[in-house]
């Protein structure tokens, strides 16, 4: 269980998370859903380490992390660039993480992440060769090797559209369940996190507005943000929708 307790941060004495509470059950997927500057990033980067808090507590099955090094949390993220090597190939990527430590993934570990992604025509493909969808492949695939205990994407379909942007969310959403992972996904899109996530975190400006499913969300919308923002400016599909809801939201 990952454990997010009152949560704050300031940048430049502004005001960028204030009081955030979440738990997180081992295996979810959760979203950090809002619009641009509502503070999802800094968020994650907290859960991460990279960015430190100004209070609050990081709690992950019952140790507190909030004084840990980000290397010593085995948490693992894909940041929304992706920040692949560019004069690496796409395998030399997947293992970079694994160089100096044998133990994390095996060899046979390591080809199973590889499989499933269908990465194997392209190891050998520089960065630059690789589309926008491959390179979210590789990206993901590096993570996954380090066997993190929580996996923290940042944006992870935006870059990509159409049939790409379903086949890598149908993906993340096998990989979450086929090893157990505890996800959190950071998006600005009420479609992706709706039909993405087992439960979805909406922020705006920094505050929660809203923390449930995404049934809770769609029929029990909190507040007029969340009224807003989800259902009002929801850009969808319809048929995804139907599928989720059933036709009084498509
Ligand atoms: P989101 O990911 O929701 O778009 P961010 O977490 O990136 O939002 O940013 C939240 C707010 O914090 C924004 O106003 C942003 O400008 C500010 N911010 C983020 N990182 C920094 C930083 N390193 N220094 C100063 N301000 C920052
Ligand atoms: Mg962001």
């Amino acid at each position: 269980m990952l454990e997010l307790q009152n949560i704050g941060k300031q940048f430049d004495q502004k005001v960028v998370l204030e009081n955030i509470d979440l738990t997180i059950n081992n295996g979810e997927i959760v979203s950090l859903l809002g619009p641009s500057g509502s503070g999802k990033t800094t968020l994650l980067n907290i859960i991460l380490g990279l960015t430190k808090m100004d209070q609050g507590k990081v709690i992950f099955n019952n140790n507190d992390l909030s004084n840990v090094a980000m290397k010593n949390r085995g948490f693992n993220i894909v940041f929304q660039d992706y920040a692949l090597f560019p004069h690496l190939n796409a395998y030399d990527n997947i293992v970079y993480g694994l160089r100096n430590k044998k133990d994390i993934a095996t060899d046979a570990e390591v080809k199973e992440y590889i499989d499933f992604l269908e990465l194997t025509p392209h190891l050998k493909k520089k960065i630059g060769e690789l589309s926008g969808g491959q390179k979210q492949r590789v990206a993901l695939a590096r993570t996954l090797v380090t066997k993190p205990d929580v996996l923290l994407l940042d944006e992870p379909l935006s870059a990509l559209d159409g049939v790409i942007k379903e086949s890598i969310k149908e993906r993340i959403k096998s990989i979450a369940k086929e090893f157990n992972l505890t996800t959190i996904i950071v998006t600005h899109d009420p479609e992706e996190a709706l039909t993405i996530s087992d439960k979805i975190l909406i922020i705006n400006q920094g505050n929660i507005s809203q923390f449930g499913t995404p049934f809770e969300i769609m029929n029990q919308p909190k507040n007029d943000f969340v009224k807003n923002f989800i259902l009002r400016q929801l850009h969808i599909k319809r048929q995804n929708i139907y599928n989720l809801f059933g036709e009084k939201y498509a």
